[in-house]
């Protein structure tokens, strides 16, 4: 697996297992979203300080195993990151049995059937995805009944991203400084956060966006110039526009509903993530 293949435009779901030396994090699993895999990967692995999430800092080393790739925009990756981090709050995912974090699999075995199922129902079935495994020891084939659809393709090896000027989706999501917030859904950069940054009532989804650029898609109908409520583009957690602006104003219970939610001052919204295998952690 030593050559790199390059790609423009890149928006990818990773997913990470961890190597650690120490039992009660070998084998652990973390599924992330990123523009570039391997700046990423070294974040994780350099910990917190190094702009890596909090879930996985000093419970590594990490290596990405997988990376899900070929999304035509951050929000479409936002969104299978999350559903395959959630699947038992997933819309699309929550009937299918065997999903659950009951599920007796080893992690990654749970993570990979996940995605076996994710990969073959709508909207994801359509998308032209890249499946890339990136290590040998973990490669499996999906069983014959469960194969992705036929336009996807499966790959080896290493993937980088194609720099380009001023790319600006860079830091969605991704850990990123404030000053270089970036929307989720127009992908301009989010200038002045203070003023204009929302982000999800629910605290572990990743959504940073334009307040404007959310009021967009929740007014319904053409002369409302505020929206009432809506439904959040990536979780799909209903809210009263009223409790986000309250949100964002800090006076709100919802606010502390996650002791994470101080992360959101730093612009790491990425440490939000969470791994769905990771809390009722029940090997022994
Ligand atoms: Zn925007
Ligand atoms: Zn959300």
């Amino acid at each position: 697996m030593d050559v790199v293949t390059t790609i423009e435009d890149f928006y990818g779901v990773y997913l990470l297992v961890s190597r650690s030396e120490n039992r009660s994090f070998a084998g652990r699993t973390y599924i992330g979203y990123t523009v570039d895999p391997n700046r990423r990967i070294s974040q994780h692995n350099r910990g917190r300080e190094g702009g890596g999430a909090k879930k996985t800092s000093e419970r590594g080393p990490w290596q990405m195993i997988l990376i899900i790739h070929g999304f035509p925009n951050s929000l479409s990756a936002l969104r299978f990151e999350w559903a395959w981090q959630q699947p038992n709050i997933s819309r699309r995912l929550k009937n299918i049995p065997g999903l659950g974090k009951k599920s007796s699999l080893r992690k990654f075995d749970l993570q990979f059937r996940i995605l076996t199922e994710m990969l073959r129902i709508g909207p994801w079935n359509r998308l032209p995805l890249v499946i890339r495994w990136l290590a040998d020891d973990f490669v499996r084939d999906f069983p014959p009944e469960k194969l992705p659809p036929v336009h996807m393709e499966i790959s080896f090896g290493r993937v980088k991203r194609k720099k380009k000027l001023a790319r600006i989706e860079d830091d969605i999501a991704e850990g990123g400084s404030q000053k270089s917030l970036s929307c989720c859904l127009c992908s301009s950069p989010i200038e002045e956060p203070r003023q204009s940054l929302l982000t999800c009532i629910n605290p572990q989804c990743s959504l940073q966006c334009h307040i404007i650029c959310l009021a967009r898609v929740c007014i319904t109908e053409s002369n409302q110039y505020i929206p009432t409520e809506g439904d959040c583009p990536i979780c799909f957690t209903h809210f009263l526009w009223g409790d986000l602006i309250r949100k964002k104003n800090g006076c709100s219970d919802l606010v502390a509903t996650s002791d994470d939610a101080t992360d959101t001052e730093h612009g790491n919204y990425n440490d939000l993530s969470i791994d769905s295998t990771d809390e009722d952690s029940d090997d022994s």
